[in-house]
């Protein structure tokens, strides 16, 4: 017991399952508190390598390799949950794993993480899991109109489809992939926002204040800080979010993205065991960023303080923006006041991949989210 209570401390080495952008903002969270830094993943050029002193290109269902990365680190953690239990359970037979196999299990799994929500008492949206077309279109009759999401695999909106009849049920079940999908009510949405939780080794439990967040097509498009919700919804949302993070026995970070509707019900939308996008906003606005706070967490040291220091927002940059594999104008956004360019490294844009994000802090948070938009609409004068 007191082994585990032990902090490890800047100097030791941290693994990382997943080597995208998330894993790369860690790593250089991680690199600047002075520690050692290791990545797997399956792509050799993904953006943590620059940052990491060995990079293992193996794919997710190769344990030995996940074995090995966790022989070589002093605790191992992740960026991206969709990683096979063995794997997991590979990793964690070496070194501390955070969050823990089974909790990745358990979110990883579109059904089987709403099942456990709604098992657990915690609010959701009309949903049900589905395994056939018959099911799915059942599925409809019941809930009207709705989102079709694929179990597994989906996301930035990918692998959903949304219906408003039940005739469109089986070719929407076969335009997710044909397996296990989920079938959520549409829900009438006034606005949405996010709580991202951070809870330490050794038990600390740090809540960042919401963050509201626009999508387009199902894609996170900008996020703020604060959101401007009233004390009572903020305090409800992040209590929502800390008592998941709780139940789920998390060490590392959990994301919580919430639906708020029309008449103010507090739903929950789905759940990230990892740093999330709409906490970008964190490096600029908080004094603990959510990727030094996920070192920290992981490594059992005291967490950050998580309040907002100044308003802050970011705008996601896709690969859309570049033409021809010509880049977006990057100077003129950096002149507006506040602004600064985040770029992941990645070799190839493709339409949809996300490439990096603009960050901006102002006196207020719509001064702030004002400035991430108009920097935005300078990358392309033509295309706005
Ligand atoms: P990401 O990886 O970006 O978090 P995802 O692919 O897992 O996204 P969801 O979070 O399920 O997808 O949905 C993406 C967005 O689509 C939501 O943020 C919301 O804007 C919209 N959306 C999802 N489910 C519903 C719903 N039941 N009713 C209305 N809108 C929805
Ligand atoms: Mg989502």
């Amino acid at each position: 017991m007191s082994d585990a209570l032990a902090p490890i401390l800047p100097g030791a080495t941290i693994g990382f399952l997943g080597g995208g952008q998330l894993g790369r903002m860690t790593a250089m969270a991680a690199r600047s508190m002075g520690y050692d830094v290791i990545v797997l993943d399956p792509d050799p050029d993904c953006s943590a390598r620059p940052v990491a002193s060995r990079t293992f290109t193996a794919k997710w269902s190769d344990a030995a390799a996940a074995a090995e990365l966790a022989k070589l680190a002093d605790v191992v953690t992740l960026e991206i949950e969709q990683i096979p239990l063995a794997t997991l359970h590979a990793v964690a037979q070496h070194r501390p794993l955070h969050p823990r196999a089974d909790a990745v299990h358990i979110v990883q799994d579109r059904a089987r993480q709403k099942e456990w929500l709604v098992r657990e008492g915690f609010p959701l949206g009309a949903v049900r899991t589905v395994d056939t077309a018959e099911e799915c279109t059942a599925a409809i009759a019941l809930l009207g109109p709705s989102i079709v999401k694929s179990a597994h695999g989906g996301y930035d909106g990918r692998g959903q489809v949304r219906v408003t009849t039940a005739a469109e049920g089986a070719a929407a079940f076969h335009g997710v992939g044909g397996g296990r999908a989920v079938v959520e009510q549409f829900l009438s949405i006034r606005e949405e926002l996010s709580v991202l939780v951070a809870r330490s080794a050794n038990g600390e439990v740090a809540v960042y204040p919401p963050s509201r967040n626009h999508h387009t097509d199902g894609v996170l498009t900008w996020a703020v800080i604060p959101a401007g919700a009233t004390e009572t919804l903020s305090r409800d949302a992040m209590a929502l979010a800390r008592a998941i993070t709780e139940r789920l026995d998390i060490v590392g970070l959990l994301a919580v993205e919430l639906f708020v509707l029309d008449d103010g019900t507090l739903l929950v939308n789905e759940l990230a065991p990892r740093p999330h996008n709409t906490y970008h906003h964190s490096e600029r606005s908080c004094a603990t960023s959510q990727f030094e706070q996920l070192v920290r967490a992981v490594c059992g040291l005291p967490l950050g303080d998580t309040a907002v220091a100044v308003p802050g927002a970011i705008h996601n940059v896709l690969g859309d923006l570049w033409v021809d594999g010509a880049p977006p104008d990057f100077a003129a956004a950096m002149r507006v006041r506040g602004v600064r360019v985040h770029l992941y490294g990645k070799p190839e844009s493709r339409p949809g991949r996300k490439m990096g994000h603009l960050s901006a802090v102002g006196a207020t948070a719509d001064e702030a989210l004002a400035r991430v938009r108009e920097a935005y609409a300078l990358l392309r004068p033509s295309a706005s």
